[in-house]
């Protein structure tokens, strides 16, 4: 009898153990998700009399810890074990036979997320494919297949989307759209992602930043199907692709061999682009004016909030900086729980810069005396630009105090260069009220240009259709207001042209744009020198 006691009780024992370390299991995995040094040393010391599945588990979910950059690594060790599903490129319905025998609580989600229909294709949910984008823009009548590599998650959730290269010498975006994609799985994704990892293939071949017309495609957006060909070749991407987003990340560089600390550029003026800026993690946001015929406002205009990263020099690919392109750009798929678990930076808040651009005084060489990312103050010098013939030397101090977020790299520059971008620390309600300001200084320098008397400042709202029939000049006015009115429902832009008086929130958002600017009290900031204005050909890469 007592033997059989003691047995009973031993079992007793272990499983009530067994119990308590599963449920610290669980709980110190969801912990250490976000907080990782803590938690190590103790799950090693609790797990020592448990059974050998535990201790396995928690063997291998150290390695995790020691790889807490990785996506996919965590995941295999949630106990899923079915591999990748294979690109199913038909699917007429709902199929995940596997989730259908499962628990009747994933049922109601599958019924809600269905196949997904992009470029003549049909990825049924749970698969990844890299599907064909024909831009048709090629001389000689050649095609060529842009590849676009889509992940379509498992569950339902946000379609992300991330475009590089749009400018064919931005390579740092190309790298980081890779990085991305690589670390995602379908099985453990909630909602799609769509990459476009090579906007501009035809001039990423020439490396060059231009497409074959000589024109800037990140001008020419939402474009024209009988227009230039780069106009065209934006009416394809934006209606093949971009429609079908509900966000969208377009990765940058600097150009002209002018290099970038990894930034986001975002219009905070606008809600929804404001909310969507917050999400990348510790990264600088500078606010900033979609320049007129980027992707990023003609996206924005059509209801899908989007922000620019901006991403170091033009050729090259800076590893640092990618990596951090790389992280921000995780770091917001987890904010909208598109992945099972977070990401990590020591202070995950965005830090809001307003920014100025210096310029040279006079042309020569420029040599940099500060280093990317720098803290620098006010009397500071920043570089010189020698003559090389008279040996005149001009020296470049900084203004203010700031921090270097942009700077030309050592070259040879022409007077009114944009040499160094510098960033003064604001709260995002001091960038909100800077950027309305600056619209209106923006539209009433275009009503100057356009001849217009000061009463008639006022544009009408144009949308992005009807901005693909302007003359350039008139486009480029028009251009900064068309993206201060985007309207919410995602990839629908007819209904979103009619819908915005019908809400009290569009309408809100409306007078800054088209209506008076008498009305507002007049914001109490220092105008920005014109020189250190904001020029479009130094936005947005
Ligand atoms: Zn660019």
């Amino acid at each position: 009898m007592s033997r059989r006691l003691i047995l009973v009780l031993l079992c007793f024992c272990f499983s009530a153990a067994a119990t308590e370390q599963e449920n610290q299991y669980e709980e110190l995995y969801d912990q250490k998700l976000s907080d990782i040094e803590e938690t190590t040393t103790e799950i090693g010391q609790q797990q020592v009399a448990v059974d050998s599945n535990l201790t396995e588990s928690n063997t291998e979910d150290d390695s995790v810890e020691a790889e807490a950059g990785s996506v996919s690594e965590p995941q295999a060790e949630l106990a899923l074990p079915e591999p990748p599903k294979p690109i199913i490129p038909i699917v007429a319905g709902k199929t995940d036979q596997a989730s259908a025998s499962q628990t009747t609580e994933e049922q109601p989600q599958e019924e809600t997320w269905g196949p997904l229909s992009l470029l003549n294709t049909e990825l049924s949910p749970n698969s990844s494919a890299t599907l064909d984008w024909y831009s048709g823009h090629l001389p000689g009548g050649f095609e060529l297949a842009t590849p676009v590599v889509v992940i379509h998650g498992k569950e339902p959730g946000p379609r992300v989307c991330i475009t590089a290269a749009v400018h064919g010498d931005e390579v740092n975006g190309v790298e980081i759209a890779r990085r991305v994609v690589k670390q995602l799985e379908p099985e453990q994704l909630k909602g799609t992602v769509i990459s476009v990892p090579v906007v501009n293939i035809d001039g990423l071949f020439r490396k060059d930043r231009y497409m074959s017309d000589r024109r800037d495609l990140n001008r020419a957006f939402p474009g024209s199907p009988n227009s230039s060909t780069a106009s065209r070749v934006a009416y394809s991407l934006f209606n093949s692709i971009i429609r079908h987003c509900d966000s969208l990340v377009d990765l940058h560089s600097g150009s002209m061999f002018r290099e970038n600390l990894t930034q986001l550029r975002a219009d905070l003026t606008i809600p929804e682009v404001s909310e969507l800026a917050n999400q990348f993690g510790a990264i600088p946001v500078l606010q900033s004016i979609a320049p007129s015929g980027s992707l990023r406002g003609a996206a924005t205009a059509a209801g899908i909030p989007t922000v620019v990263m901006e991403v170091g020099g033009p050729y090259t690919v800076d590893e640092k900086q990618v990596d951090t392109g790389v992280k921000a750009v995780q770091s917001y798929l987890s904010s909208v729980n598109m992945l099972p678990r977070s990401f990590f930076w020591s202070s995950p808040q965005p830090v809001f810069y307003a920014s100025q651009w210096l310029r040279a005084r006079d042309g020569g060489i420029l040599l940099n005396r500060v280093e990317l990312g720098a803290r620098v103050n006010k009397g500071q010098l920043l570089g010189t630009i020698s003559n090389p013939i008279t040996d005149d030397v001009e020296e470049v101090f900084s203004p203010f105090n700031a921090v270097v977020i942009g700077r030309a790299q050592n070259q040879v520059v022409s007077a009114g260069f944009a040499i160094f971008n510098l960033g003064e620390r604001r709260t995002i309600e001091d960038l909100e009220q800077e950027g309305e300001q600056i619209k209106k200084q923006v539209a009433a320098q275009n009503a100057e240009q356009l001849g217009m008397a000061e009463g008639q400042t006022e544009q009408p709202a144009i949308d992005s259709e009807q901005q693909t029939e302007q003359t350039p000049a008139a486009t480029e006015a028009a251009g900064p207001e068309t993206t201060t009115e985007p309207s919410q429902n995602s990839a629908n832009q007819e209904a979103n042209v009619e819908e915005p008086a019908a809400t009290s929130e569009a309408a809100k958002a409306e007078p800054a744009t088209a209506v008076q600017p008498a009305t507002d009290p007049a914001p109490v900031l220092e105008p920005i020198p014109e020189e250190r204005m904001p020029q479009p050909e130094d936005e947005d890469g």
